[in-house]
Formats: structure tokens, sequence, C-alpha cells
């Protein structure tokens, strides 16, 4: 089913994002996570479509995979890195031929080694124009990626808003954003982006912290910043494991009950393939779902 249908009929969605394995556990282990996830009923499962041609069959044979088992909807990311428009086209043809009609479509990020993203000869410069080529194939529902801090590249908040609404008017269905922790980050991304005429759902994507070192190269690699005192309550618990992951629950539940107080349309969870803290989020949210 495509997630505008599923977010028409239940106003409001959960999802969650998992990755391929490239070494850290096995393809089992990864199914193993998306069944537990699978209990907590959400709308959708995304996978995420590896940096640089690394896991790129992975992606689209998981994502497959899932919809065969009938575990979940799913949604696949795609993105440009190094992809000629055919070699997009035949990726399309793969997601056809596996039912499954829910892209998120990404520029990508620049492959390891290369600091700026350079468009392949005969591909894509830019997310909107990925999404205005999956569109001609009338067959899928369009997610894009939104950043409620601003995207690191963008020379301005402003310009990054006008990008997001090109890919809006492209044909894009809904956002998903980039983590972030303060949550009037999100309000002003919302206020800004519904002045700029944007009026698909916004989705916050939402990533409970569970280990003080790798949060801090994820912010830093996509720019998110962790404000100061909950960067002082990770610091002081750094090598406690347990503790980081219980304050990072804690924090993740709180910043969520925010958010569906202030009416956001879903929440999109970066379980980063484990489902514990996951599970332990949803199920003390306070929303009734049906
Ligand atoms: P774009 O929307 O193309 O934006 C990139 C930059 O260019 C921005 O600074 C924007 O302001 C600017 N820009 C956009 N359009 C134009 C234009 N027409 N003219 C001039 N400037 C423009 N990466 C992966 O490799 N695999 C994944 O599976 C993946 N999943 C993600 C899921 C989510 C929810 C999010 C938020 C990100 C994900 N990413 C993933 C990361 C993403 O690929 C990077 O953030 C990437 O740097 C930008 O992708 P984009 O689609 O937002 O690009």
């Amino acid at each position: 089913m495509k997630i505008k249908d599923i977010y028409r009929a239940n106003n409001r969605l959960l999802s969650f994002e998992v990755f391929p394995p490239v070494r850290d556990g096995t393809i089992d282990r990864l199914f193993a996570v998306i069944e537990r996830l699978s209990e907590l009923n959400p709308d959708f499962i995304s996978v995420t479509y590896g940096a640089g041609g690394t896991t790129r069959d992975m992606s689209v044979d998981i994502a497959s995979a899932v919809k065969k088992r009938g575990t979940a909807e799913v949604m696949a990311h795609l993105t440009c890195v190094g992809a000629t428009r055919q070699e997009i086209e035949n990726v399309l043809g793969e997601l056809t031929r596996g039912n499954i009609k829910n892209i998120l479509a990404l520029r990508g990020d620049p492959p390891a080694g290369q600091t700026s993203f350079t468009k392949k000869k005969g591909g894509f410069a830019y997310a909107n124009e990925l999404v205005e080529f999956i569109g001609r194939f009338n067959f899928f529902c369009i997610g894009v990626a939104g950043y409620p801090e601003g995207h690191m590249e963008a020379p301005s908040f402003k310009a990054d808003i006008e990008n997001l609404k090109r890919k809006i008017d492209a044909g894009a269905d809904f956002v998903i954003t980039q983590l972030f922790y303060n949550n009037d980050d999100f309000y002003r991304f919302r206020d800004a982006a519904i002045r700029a005429g944007i009026n698909v759902p916004l989705i916050p994507g939402i990533f409970p912290i569970f280990n003080y070192r790798q949060i801090q190269k994820i912010a830093s690699l996509c720019g998110a910043k962790i404000p100061s005192a909950l960067h002082e309550a990770l610091y002081n618990s750094k090598d406690e494991n347990e503790r980081v992951e219980e304050y990072g629950i804690e924090y993740a539940l709180r910043q969520s009950n925010d958010l569906l107080q202030n009416n956001v349309p879903g929440l999109h969870f970066y379980s980063m393939n484990r489902s514990r803290h996951v599970e332990r989020i949803v199920r003390n949210l306070s929303w009734e779902r049906g």
C-alpha cells in the first residue's frame, strides 16, 4: 500500500528505519530485528540504500524480502550516487517487480574519500531531479529528506527550504527529517516549510541515543546539534553503556511525546537495527493508534 494512502486512513504514521548489515551482524539477525519491530505494528519499515554502492543490491533484496514475507509495508531508500538514469531505472524495475510502492528519493552523500557530491554523467545532481524521474513511472509514492537545522551544504536555512519545496513540486508526497534533539528546531522548520507553501506531511526522524561515541560521530556527520544539557548528561556516563541507553530512551520518549502533543503527522525511528530501545519508547508513547 502507498504511504500516502495509509496516512489518509490513519492520520498518523509510525515507521522504523533499518539498514543492510555491512559487517555488524548477519542478515538473519536483521530479519529477527524486523520481526520484533513489526510486533509494534508500524505503518512501514524503511530500508536504507548503501553509500557508494556498498550495500545497494542488498537494500533492494531486503526490502523485497520484507514485502514478500508480509511482515510490514516497506519503503526503499534510493540515492543518485554513482548512478546513471538507466541504472536508476533498472533499480526502479526491480522495486516494481518486488511490488514495492514506496521510495525515499535522496541525492545521497559523496562517497568515502570525496568531499563534494559529483553527479555521474547521465545521472542526477539533486534529489528533486530523482523525484521527477521516479514520478514518471506512475507507480510509486515518494518521500524525501528534510533538515530541521538546514542541510550541511546549503548556503542558508532559507535556501534549503526552497530546495525542499522543489522536491515537493517535483512530486514528493511526504518528508522525513534528519535526526535532531531540539524540538524547537523542528517547529521552526515546520513553520518555514508551511510558509513556503509545503503542505505534505512532515514526519520527524527520531534517533534514540544508546552510545555516546557513536552519537558524537553521527551528529557531526549530519550536522545535528546536541543540546549542552543532553551532551553533559551523556558525557558524564559515557563509559556506562546501559546508563547512556537508559538516558537515550528517556530523552527520545520525552521528545516524541512533545512532538505528538504538537500534532506531528507521525514518528520515524532510526532503529540502527536494534529493537529493544525502540520497543520501550513506542510502548510508552502517549498516543492512540488503531
Ligand atoms: P538534496 O535534496 O538534493 O539536497 C542536497 C543539497 O543540495 C542541500 O544542501 C540542498 O539545499 C541543495 N539543493 C537541493 N536541490 C537543489 C537544486 N535544485 N539546486 C541547488 N541546490 C539544491 N543517504 C544514503 O546514502 N542512503 C540512505 O538510505 C539515506 N537515507 C536517509 C534518510 C533520511 C530520512 C535522511 C534525512 C537522510 C538520508 N540519507 C541517506 C542522507 C542523504 O543522502 C544526505 O543527507 C545527502 O547529503 C542529501 O540528500 P538529499 O536527498 O536531501 O539531497
